[in-house]
């Protein structure tokens, strides 16, 4: 079936003209109707306009345009709700946008557009990013294609879950403390997290800007290479993206890892870590080294702090970008008698108490009084858990961890115990903090029931090609990507 494809594959197809692009947007739409009842990864979708984007690319595939200029011509890729796209709704999984429709397409929309990417589709998330398992959503709750009583991860859950479950050939997410990276590792599809710089944030709703990059989702590591390149590079009206040349990723996956050296950060073995993440992961540091590389135990001496820093620093930023939804401008209003009466009502009702709790921690740490003892602080703990990842990166090329610490949980089973959640972040927040890259492949399954687990790696800020290579080598050799969920068809 064309929408189980990668990238890669389907390319070859449309290259040859063996298939059209409207047969392989019809495909993933015919499979959202078949079991996104089931997953509700889909907030929205438009498919009139996917088929008429498809329509375009391969007219354009008639008229002589290639691949190699447009890598993505035809291959169907969905969108995270918090990414604006022209036209389309732009919620972020929250009430208080109303109908708001973007004005404007994000620079990574223009980008997958200029590469001919059928854009399509709107996917649930954790309300504004805050969460990791996408029950925050205002909208809906998304469920794990591999088993549907249990969570995709967060909050980028419902790209993860639509990738696994065949619903687009690959999706856009955000990561502001593992948001692509653990879902990807819930759902086991292939989750990309660049340094912070790499890709423009134009038009990503901010949630954390010091932390917040855009990545992707894909069915391999090829596959996200590809989409990386296409959203990688500087862009003027993102001033924090980094003028660094943009490699070409995919070219970079071959060749051995040979002599790499790979570092296993002793503070990650930690007591929570389910026993057979433990155990899937000892096993592929096995075959990476079985692969020719040299294994390091190495200390990232501050991991026991990041996630009470990240959690000050994300919640203090967060407080001051979600200001902006008021009532006044954008979306959703109650009236009041005045104005504050109107702020007051509109936030009240518009926002999910996640978000609230967030934004009142976030202006608790930020206020007189607590600024030193809280937010100060936590940046100056920042800086040493950065220093703590460039000084490993001294001795080894790429970190290799575990995503998460457990597999797909129980759909409501933190729901009430968000420092629960929290924990659930160890893994992936220090990589947001220190602005370095990362991503979650496929590494194995929990027997019963049979769950996905993710490794992920590490790399050096603009190591994004080391990473995909030593994530390549250890994919190939494996296979553990090519596994499906029950009932995908
Ligand atoms: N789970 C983390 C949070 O809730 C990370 C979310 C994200 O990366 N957007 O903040």
């Amino acid at each position: 079936m064309l929408n189980q494809l990668t990238i890669s594959e389907l390319v070859a197809k449309l290259a040859k003209r063996e298939v059209s692009s409207r047969v392989a947007t019809q495909a993933c739409l015919d499979q959202i109707q078949r079991v996104d009842g089931r997953i509700r990864a889909f907030i929205s979708y438009d498919a009139a306009n996917a088929l008429a984007q498809a329509d375009a690319a391969d007219q354009a595939i008639a008229g002589g345009a290639t691949h190699a200029e447009r890598p993505l011509l035809g291959v169907p890729v969905a969108i995270k709700d918090v990414i604006a796209v022209k036209g389309q709704p732009l919620n972020c999984a929250s009430k208080i946008l109303g109908n708001f429709v973007s004005p404007y397409d994000a620079t990574v929309i223009e980008k997958l557009k200029a590469a001919g990417a059928v854009v399509f589709g709107r996917l649930n998330m954790d309300e504004y990013a805050m969460g990791s398992s996408t029950e925050n959503s205002a909208f809906q709750v998304t469920r794990n294609p591999w088993d549907t009583t249990r969570v995709p991860g967060g909050s980028s859950g419902g790209s993860a879950a639509a990738v696994a479950a065949d619903e687009c050939i690959a999706a856009l997410g955000s990561d502001t403390g593992g948001s692509i990276r653990q879902p990807a590792a819930l759902c086991g599809c292939v989750g990309m997290k660049p340094s912070y710089g790499r890709v423009s944030r134009y038009g990503l709703v901010a949630y954390a800007s010091s932390l917040d990059q855009i990545g992707c989702f894909g069915k391999e590591v090829g596959d996200a290479a590809t989409v990386l390149e296409v959203l990688s590079g500087v862009d003027p009206r993102d001033s924090t993206s980094v003028p660094q040349p943009v490699p070409h990723f995919a070219a970079g996956l071959a060749g051995n890892i040979k002599g790499l050296k790979l570092g296993l950060p002793k503070e990650y073995m930690i007591g929570g870590l389910e026993p057979e993440v433990k155990a899937a992961v000892d096993k592929a540091v096995k075959q990476l080294e079985k692969l020719g590389a040299e294994i390091l135990e190495i200390s990232l001496p501050h991991t026991d702090y990041a996630v009470a820093t990240y959690y000050i620093i994300a919640t203090a930023e967060a407080s001051a970008n979600l200001a902006r939804f008021d009532g006044i401008r954008y979306g959703a209003r109650v009236d009041g008698a005045d104005p504050m009466e109107l702020y007051g009502k509109t936030r009240g009702a518009g926002f999910g108490a996640e978000v609230k709790r967030r934004i009142i921690l976030g202006t608790y740490v930020l206020s007189s009084g607590y600024y030193d003892a809280y937010y100060l602080r936590a940046q100056k703990v920042r800086t040493l858990i950065r220093n703590d990842f460039l000084k490993a990166f001294e001795k080894v090329d790429v970190i290799v961890t575990p995503t998460s610490p457990a597999v797909a949980w129980k759909l409501g089973e933190m729901a009430d115990d968000p420092l629960q959640m929290y924990l659930m972040d160890i893994f992936t927040i220090s990589c947001n903090l220190a602005g370095i890259c990362g991503i979650s492949v496929p590494c194995g399954f929990t027997q019963k029931p049979k769950l996905p687990i993710g490794l992920q790696l590490l790399g050096k800020p603009f190591g994004e090609e080391m990473i995909l290579k030593v994530a390549h080598a250890y994919e190939q050799s494996t296979g553990w990507h090519r596994e499906k969920p029950p009932g995908n068809g």
